[in-house]
C-alpha cells in the first residue's frame, strides 16, 4: 500500500544464487585445471607438485566453501525496534511483521531494523 514500490534488495550483498554456483564451479574448475597442468608440465621435480597439489585442493575445496556459505541461512536474532520482543528468523528474510506489535521490521545486515530507516537511507 504505502513504501512497497521503493523496497528493493541491495546487490551486491549477496550473489544471485544461480550466477554464483556456477561461477564457484567455474573457480573450481579452473584451479583444478591449472593445479592440473601445472603439476603435469612441471611434474619432473617438486616444484610442479609444491605449486600444482595447493591449486588442486583449492580448486575441490573452493566451490565446496562458496556453496556451503550459499546454501547456509544464518540465523537472524535480535530485539523488535519498536516494542523490543525477541524476534527470531533467517537472513533470507527482507521484511516480516513483529508478531507482538505487528510493525514491520527489515532484516538487513543480520540486523533487525525499522523499516522506514531501511527505505529512506
Ligand atoms: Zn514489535
Amino acid at each position: 500500500m504505502e513504501s512497497e514500490t521503493s523496497e528493493r534488495v541491495k546487490p551486491g550483498r549477496r550473489f544471485d544464487s544461480a550466477f554464483s554456483f556456477s561461477f564457484a564451479i567455474g573457480m573450481g574448475l579452473l584451479l583444478f585445471i591449472a593445479g592440473l597442468v601445472i603439476s603435469l608440465t612441471l611434474g619432473e621435480g617438486a616444484i610442479g607438485l609444491i605449486f600444482g597439489i595447493p591449486l588442486l585442493i583449492a580448486g575441490l575445496v573452493l566451490p565446496l566453501i562458496m556453496m556451503r556459505d550459499m546454501f547456509t541461512q544464518n540465523e537472524v536474532k535480535g530485539e523488535c525496534p519498536y516494542c523490543a520482543t525477541q524476534i527470531k528468523t533467517s537472513d533470507a528474510t527482507i521484511r516480516l511483521r513483529c508478531h507482538s506489535c505487528g510493525k514491520e521490521v527489515a532484516v538487513r545486515d543480520m540486523k533487525l531494523l525499522p523499516v522506514e530507516e531501511v527505505t529512506t537511507s
